[in-house]
């Protein structure tokens, strides 16, 4: 491992790395490989070489993949689409959306036009700021799925540990080729995202390995700005690979480049600190004002919002560096509401596959609104925003995983009791079945609520005794809650209707005495409805 701490030697590391291994060098040291693994009982055979192609039957090439870039989204579209899997960050899907756009039109005109001079153009790569898990990834991720473009993300924090600046820079391009499943066209369209970028910062009074941060930036920037990348000149397995095994069919290897000029970068980081350093400016444009100073909120993501490149530059990057990033995007910290609607209602939210998982054994299981609500309050305090979600599933529910599949238990509830105490509760739901069958009467009761709201525009809620004695009359009926309830509230939707009018009441709690006499209840109420609107 080295450290890369002076411009010439970082120059020096990028030329020594792209050196292109002859196909013998490349075959040599695929021998040696062999020889040390399998001690000579097995070969590599260089097939083109032994056996020549019979003359007239020479190897077909293969048909170079292509790619048509067809991208006619609008902001709009794209915004939609995200809001289906992420949830919050509106300004930041906003501004992507509209960058991603910005990007994408422009390469289109490039692609159906490719002789037009694009010269003016300077391209959207963004920088993302907030803390980790609040969907920053998750929004990239997305947006490369919907366009169609190949993505990869990896950690600054890799280059500038390693020391391999410049070489394993470039192997973020043959990644991406990869992820393009080897269609080169398509890859120089796709979209790389580099994570911790704030970690390849070089603080101005900061030596050491923070020197290797500034080299990383500079091989970055040329990547961002416009070079071609030797496909065949990696020091990754899958480029030698490549080599190797084109080098079998043709018995040579032929230089392959990709150009970065259409690729889109993000980089991503918590960029801490950063927040005193905008603070501290805006405090001093103010005094310079004469202005008082008013307080603002300490939340890091207020003062993001009101990045300069000039704070970047303060932070440690490199002016021509944060010069290439000109789209800043803030996500902003999630609140324990937003990860129960996460978990409640985002697409790709974490509960289905714990649903899934349970169903492949023939196992229902139920997540309450209590219990999620304990799970995002559970996750909030690991402080990594909704990536704790998985965490607190996985320790919650990892013996129910193990022991239900070998258990009678067909379905069971996660309520905010066996978030708390998963394994006091697991006991009791497997020793116990009159406790889990009432435990799922009553969610399957708050889920005839929710029914009724989305159905009706409502809001009932029958309080712990009418719940109980609806149970029991499903229980002694051997029938099925949703039976009993549309029975009891057969008149209620006109009724409440009715009283909504009347007094513009769209909530009502039930007691027991709508269970028992429901009618009569109704009436006295829509009676008394009438009373209150005159
Ligand atoms: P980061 O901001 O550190 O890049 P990620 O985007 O990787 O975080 O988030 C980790 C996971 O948490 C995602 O895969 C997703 O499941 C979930 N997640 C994070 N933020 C959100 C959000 N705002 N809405 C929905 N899910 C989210």
């Amino acid at each position: 491992m080295f450290a890369v701490n002076s411009q010439e030697q970082y120059n020096k590391v990028m030329s020594t790395n792209k050196k292109i291994p002859t196909p013998e060098e490349i075959e040599k040291e695929f021998q040696e490989f062999w020889q040390k693994k399998y001690g000579g009982t097995v070969r590599l055979i260089n097939a083109t070489a032994n056996e020549p192609t019979p003359e007239g039957e020479a190897e077909a090439p293969e048909p170079k993949k292509t790619f048509d870039l067809k991208f006619d989204l609008k902001p709009k579209e794209i915004k939609h689409y995200l809001d289906r899997y992420v949830i919050k960050q509106d300004e930041a899907k906003k501004a992507l959306a509209i960058a991603v756009c910005d990007h994408y039109n422009h390469v289109r005109e490039c692609h159906e036009n490719p002789d037009a001079a694009d010269t003016d153009y300077s391209k959207q790569n963004i920088v993302m700021l907030g803390p980790t898990g609040v969907g920053k990834t998750y929004l990239i991720r997305h947006i490369a799925k919907l366009i169609g473009v190949p993505f990869v993300k990896a950690d600054a924090t890799r280059f500038s540990e390693t020391g391999y600046v410049g070489a394993n820079v470039d192997d973020l391009i043959r990644e991406l080729v990869t992820q393009a499943d080897d269609n080169l066209e398509l890859a120089q369209y796709g979209i790389i995202y580099l994570d911790e970028a704030d970690k390849i910062s070089t603080p101005p009074n900061i030596i050491g390995r923070d020197v290797s941060g500034r080299g990383v930036q500079i091989g970055l920037l040329k990547l961002m700005e416009e070079t071609e990348v030797d496909l065949r000149a990696g020091n990754d397995v899958a480029s030698q690979m490549r080599a190797a095994m084109e080098f079998q069919k043709s018995g040579k290897v032929e230089k392959e480049v990709i150009n970065t000029r259409h690729i889109l970068f993000i980089i991503s980081g918590a960029f801490t600190g950063m927040e005193k350093i905008i603070k501290k400016r805006m405090h001093q444009s103010r005094i310079g004002f004469n202005a008082e100073i008013t307080s603002q909120a300490d939340d890091a993501s207020q003062y993001f919002e009101d990045v300069t490149p000039k704070d970047f530059i303060d932070f440690g990057f490199e002016p021509e560096f944060i010069g290439r990033l000109p789209v800043h995007v803030v996500c902003g910290e999630l609140a324990v509401d937003d990860l129960f609607y996460i978990l409640k209602h985002s697409e790709g939210s974490i509960i289905r596959q714990y649903e899934n998982a349970f169903h492949a054994y023939g196992i229902t299981v139920l997540f309450s609104d209590s219990g999620l609500r304990r799970i995002a309050e559970k996750a909030i305090e690991q402080k990594t925003g909704a990536r704790a979600l998985m965490t607190v599933c996985e320790k919650v529910l990892r013996d129910y995983k193990f022991n239900l599949p070998s258990t009678g238990v067909s379905e069971f509830v996660v309520t905010d009791a066996v978030v708390d105490a998963p394994n006091v509760e697991l006991k009791r739901i497997t020793e116990d079945a009159d406790y889990n069958r009432n435990a799922v009467m009553q969610e399957q009761v708050r889920r005839y609520e929710a029914q009724f709201y989305a159905e009706h525009q409502l809001q009932i809620q029958f309080d712990n005794e009418a719940t109980n004695l609806i149970c029991e009359r499903a229980i002694a009926d051997e029938t099925e809650i949703q039976l009993i309830c549309d029975q009891l509230l057969e008149s209620y939707q006109h009724g409440l209707n009715l009283i909504k009018q009347n007094t513009g009441r769209s909530r009502f709690a039930f007691p027991k005495e709508v269970v028992e006499n429901p009618d009569q209840v109704l009436e006295e109420w829509i009676r008394a409805s009438y009373t209150t609107k005159g």
